[in-house]
C-alpha cells in the first residue's frame, strides 16, 4: 500500500528521506521520481545524512552517479540525461549498485530495464508539486518477505 505524506518545506522532505533510510539495508535500491524541482535530491540528502554521509549531497553532474561512504556505502545516481539518450549499456549501473551499498536513483526510468532480480527495488518514491513549498510524497516500500 502506498503511503502518502505532505511536506511544507525542504527540511520536512529531508525528514521523510531520513525515515525512509532508517528502513534500508545494503543492497536496497530506491527509485525516486518527480519533476525538476520536486525535491528528489532534497529527499535523498535527508536519507544520506541519516546514513551517516557528511559531505554535501547534490545531484551528480558530470557522471551518472556518485558513491559515498557513511555508516554504510551509499550510491546516488541521476539518470536525467540517460532518459533522453535511451542508453542501455547493461553494465552501466554496476559500479554504483553493488551488494554492499544502498542505492538511490533519480530519473529512474532509464534504469528500469537494467534492474535485474538481484537488485531489489525496495522502495519507489514519487514527489509532486502541491503549490508553493508543499510537496506530496508517495512511497511504496517493499521489504520483501511474506505478505
Ligand atoms: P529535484 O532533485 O527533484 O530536481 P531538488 O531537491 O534539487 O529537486 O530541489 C527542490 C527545490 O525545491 C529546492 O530548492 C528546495 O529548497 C525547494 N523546496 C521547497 N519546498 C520543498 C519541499 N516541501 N520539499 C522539497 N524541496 C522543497
Ligand atoms: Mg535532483
Amino acid at each position: 500500500m502506498p503511503r502518502i505524506e505532505r511536506t511544507e518545506g525542504p527540511a520536512e522532505t529531508e525528514g521523510v528521506g531520513a525515515r525512509l533510510a532508517s528502513m534500508l539495508a545494503p543492497g536496497d535500491v530506491v527509485l525516486v521520481s518527480g519533476e525538476l524541482g520536486a525535491g528528489k535530491t532534497t529527499l535523498i540528502r535527508g536519507a544520506l545524512r541519516e546514513l551517516g554521509v557528511r559531505e554535501p549531497v547534490t545531484s551528480p553532474t558530470f557522471t551518472i552517479g556518485r558513491r559515498y561512504r557513511g555508516r554504510v556505502a551509499v550510491s546516488h545516481l541521476d539518470l536525467f540525461r540517460l532518459e533522453s539518450l535511451g542508453s542501455e549499456d547493461p553494465g552501466l549501473l554496476d559500479d554504483y549498485l553493488t551488494a554492499d551499498a544502498i542505492g538511490f536513483i533519480e530519473w529512474p526510468d532509464a534504469a528500469e530495464p537494467l534492474l535485474d532480480s538481484e537488485r531489489r527495488v525496495t522502495a519507489r518514491v514519487d514527489l509532486v508539486h502541491a503549490g508553493g513549498d508543499e510537496r506530496e510524497i508517495r512511497m511504496e516500500i517493499d521489504r520483501g518477505g511474506p505478505g
